[in-house]
């Protein structure tokens, strides 16, 4: 017989048992996505990437999974429970190291030319690779949302401060940029091929670099070595010097180093993200452009954390249930998730303390940042100092002048010739 043409008008030419067989395979690959869903994924930290039905069937990442896919076992539910049985023992270590493999792929793929990356011995080291995508300065864009066809990063500009959207900053970075929509494989069982993942779309944000590095080394650490987690750790509030100098009130801020990137993108950063009051001309920057950022001085900064904690440790996790699969429920606070584990499935306090009934997430990228301190909030705390220049404090004072109209009690003495106040003064200047 001659081999027949693939085409649409063939669909009734095929062969009964064909049909059969392909349908049996279209179910096959249901029911895997439905058992790495609803019960190996169920006892793993799903805040992280998480693999698809495309990575199953491509690569030797899950050669149990894939095994399941092309057993044909529509018959024999004895040997389909051993080969679940076989891939759900083995799954948590092929998760692990197809994370690492992924990630090493992102390496692979962007860190030549990098920032930090000049330091790298030529056969780096798999902690040193992983400390290099781990760095402030290591930043990720999807070239998707360029054209708008990026459905996470339209997600984004859709809405406004809310508090149940990551923040844009920490979910392009590594290792919450694994899981990034465009990025992930795909979970068809009609696709012949499914799509397995791949950072095809992704990009470096190297325009973004020199403003992330000059934050770094406001905060007193060296952008070539500083992670996020040491950013975060450090805990710096830094605030605009340019606006500052410009007496823009709003921006007065004693900001983390997440608020001064938005400060950043929203001031400086070339768009005009309100029409109806455009920046001044003197504010505005072009993308790439800088800005200095000064620390507030030890004391002031103490102050600004005092009345703005960091979200503690526990806050970067979150409990999910495991008797309640998918949608994955999920509590960002223990003691909810333990209400839930006694109303809805009898589990005491303490069981739930010892793990039971529960996974942890990470939940890092659900964690709001501190309040935001305003530096009059610091005045009216009964600090005059803020910054560690004394030419700053200066600045600060001066605004306070032009903004209440009085000369401060607190007044810094200062040598005549430098005071902005003694030049005022100067009786040939007054005519
Ligand atoms: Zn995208
Ligand atoms: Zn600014
Ligand atoms: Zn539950």
């Amino acid at each position: 017989m001659a081999p027949k043409k693939r085409g649409n008008k063939s669909a009734k030419a095929i062969p009964p048992a064909m049909k059969q067989a392909l349908a049996n395979v279209r179910k096959r690959k249901e029911s895997v996505v439905v058992f790495i869903r609803d019960d190996l994924l169920l006892s793993e930290d799903t805040g992280l990437v998480t693999p698809s039905l495309g990575d199953s069937v491509h690569g030797d990442a899950f050669p149990d999974l894939r095994a399941l896919l092309e057993a044909r076992l529509e018959d024999n539910a004895t040997e389909r429970a051993r080969l679940e049985q076989v891939a759900r023992a083995s799954f948590p270590t092929a998760l692990q190291a197809w994370r690492g493999t992924i990630a090493l792929q992102l390496y692979d793929r962007f860190a030549a030319g990098g920032p930090g990356v000049a330091n790298l011995p030529p056969n780096a080291s798999v902690e040193q690779k992983l400390h290099w995508l781990s760095l402030a300065t290591t930043l990720f864009m999807c070239t998707r949302a360029l054209d708008g066809s990026c459905a996470d990063c339209a997600d984004d500009d859709d809405v406004d401060d809310d508090d149940n959207v990551p923040d844009y900053d920490k979910m392009m970075r590594y290792p919450y940029v694994l899981s990034h929509k465009c990025l992930r494989g795909s979970d068809s069982a009609t696709d012949d091929t499914p799509r397995a993942w791949s950072p095809a779309t992704l990009a470096p944000d190297s325009g973004r670099t020199p403003l992330v590095a000059d934050l770094v080394r406001a905060s007193g650490l060296d952008p070539a070595s500083a992670t996020y987690q040491d950013m975060d750790a450090c805990d710096g509030r830094l605030t605009c010097k340019l606006c500052l100098e410009k007496n823009l009130l709003d921006a007065d801020c004693a900001s983390t180093w997440w608020d001064c990137m938005g400060h950043f993108d929203a001031a400086h950063s070339g768009v005009d993200i309100n029409p109806v009051m455009p920046l001044p001309y003197e504010l505005r920057y072009p993308v790439g452009g800088r800005v200095d950022w000064v620390r507030l001085n030890p004391t002031a900064e103490a102050k600004a954390r005092e009345l703005a904690p960091r979200r503690t440790k526990d806050f970067g996790l979150a409990w999910r249930c495991v008797s309640c699969p998918a949608p994955f429920k999920v509590f960002q606070h223990r003691s909810i998730a333990e209400g839930h584990g006694l109303m809805w499935h009898g589990l005491g306090r303490e069981a739930v303390q010892h793990g039971e009934g529960f996974v942890t997430v990470d939940n890092y990228l659900n964690v709001d940042g501190p309040e935001l301190v305003y530096i009059w909030q610091l005045r009216q705390a009964g600090l005059s100092q803020y910054f560690p220049a004394t030419e700053l404090d200066a600045f600060y004072f001066n605004k306070l002048v032009k903004m209440f109209g009085k000369i401060p009690t607190t007044f810094p003495s200062r040598p005549a010739e430098k005071c902005a106040w003694s030049k005022f003064n100067q009786p040939g200047k007054r005519g």
